[in-house]
């Protein structure tokens, strides 16, 4: 028997989605990813970005605070005896992530740990097929996959994330460590531009490293930072280290010339990569409509519709602009509505 509704994808819209869903008597399954060494390079393990991240203080609902007691009490003990000790100062990344996937657990929703590899959405029920060969059918499908900050794939990058090295400014420029500091903002596009921007709120200073000598970013962006007496461009030069301590975290970074000038150190509390995301959008390639930067397209305003009818996209997948936890949630709940009508007009 084909399942009512498929969702692929465990961030924060893959569990909206779920809840929602189930609370509609929908019985979703959601594959929330396989654990392997792939997903773990690539930063697509199951609980998607937020799992990767330390402090979350700007999902509403969750002031600093000790929480260890409720979560304590909301997750399952097998579970929570996995997670990291609480840090008593608000939620965590992690722990936010395990209560949704526990509040959708709570309604019934059932979980298959594991990757959707291909689909055949040419007809209905659509087919999913995950990595180790099972095919599932499924009447109405979210596409909650996310994306994935590009990093310059350094190991001192790599050993200093979430001490120092982040891929979101407004997600963490906030936080004590960086403020009235001087960080650096990697990259010279759009995104760059206004990460340098909304950092030069907090920053004591902010050296942006851009590969060329000139911005790549809209003639109005590129103005923004240039006049902005706090930003120093430096033009022509590339990361090649990251540097600092275990006690300290990122302490600066050093910069080679990319036209054999000489390079220089850079001190700095903290590096914010600007150069991209990807949308984990391989397995629908062909089979849904993607935008030029291979995002899944929505088709009609306001609406998390696709190019199929029946499949339906939410969160970091879709939405290249906004890129929050709390917006990824709130498109997930809007699939879920979206799913529900579409298959209550179906006669489901
Ligand atoms: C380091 C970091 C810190 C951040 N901090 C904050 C913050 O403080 N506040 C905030 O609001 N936002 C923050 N963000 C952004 C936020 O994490 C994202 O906007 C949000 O997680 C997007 O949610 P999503 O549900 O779209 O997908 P994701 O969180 O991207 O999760 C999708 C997950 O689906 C799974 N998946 C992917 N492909 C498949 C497949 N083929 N089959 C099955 N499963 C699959 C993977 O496990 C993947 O990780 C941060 C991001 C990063 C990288």
């Amino acid at each position: 028997m084909a399942e009512n509704v498929v969702i692929i994808g465990s961030g924060p819209a893959g569990w909206a989605a779920a809840i929602y869903t189930a609370r509609a008597n929908l019985k979703p399954l959601v594959f929330e990813g396989a654990v392997t060494e792939e997903n773990r390079v690539g930063g697509t393990l199951p609980l998607g970005q937020l799992n990767l991240t330390t402090e979350v203080e700007n999902y509403p609902g969750f002031p600093h605070g000790n929480l260890e007691a409720y979560l304590d009490h909301s997750i399952d003990k097998a579970q929570r005896a996995l997670m990291a000790p609480h840090q008593k100062a608000g939620v965590s990344g992690p722990e936010l992530m395990e209560l949704m996937r526990q509040q959708a657990k709570n309604f019934s929703t059932r979980v298959v740990t594991d990757d959707i590899v291909e689909v055949d959405f040419t007809k209905r029920p659509f087919k999913l097929i995950a990595s180790e060969g099972g095919v599932t059918e499924a009447q109405a499908v979210i596409v909650a996959t996310g994306a994935r900050a590009n990093y310059l794939g350094l190991p001192s990058e790599d050993a200093y994330k979430n001490r120092g090295v982040s891929a979101c400014a407004v997600c963490d420029g906030a936080l004590p460590r960086f403020r009235n500091q001087p960080l650096v903002v990697v990259g010279g596009g759009d995104s760059a531009c206004e990460e340098a921007n909304y950092l030069s709120k907090f920053a004591g200073r902010i050296y942006m490293v851009h590969r060329r000598d000139a911005l790549r970013a809209s003639k109005i962006m590129a103005e923004r930072v240039l006049k902005d007496p706090k930003i120093e461009l430096v033009w022509n030069s590339a990361v090649d280290e990251v540097l600092g301590n275990d006690k300290q975290g990122v302490t600066g970074v050093r910069v080679k010339n990319t036209d054999g000038g000489a390079g220089r150190e850079l001190a700095a509390t903290g590096m914010f990569l600007a150069i991209g995301h990807t949308p984990n959008t391989n397995f629908v390639e062909g089979k849904l409509e993607l935008t030029p930067k291979k995002y899944v397209r929505w088709t009609v305003p306001f609406r998390t519709c696709t190019s199929v009818e029946g499949v339906f996209a939410a969160g970091d997948v879709a939405d290249d602009y906004y890129r929050q936890a709390v917006t990824a949630a709130g498109s997930g709940c809007m699939a879920a509505l979206d799913a529900e009508r579409w298959l209550a007009a179906q006669g489901h």
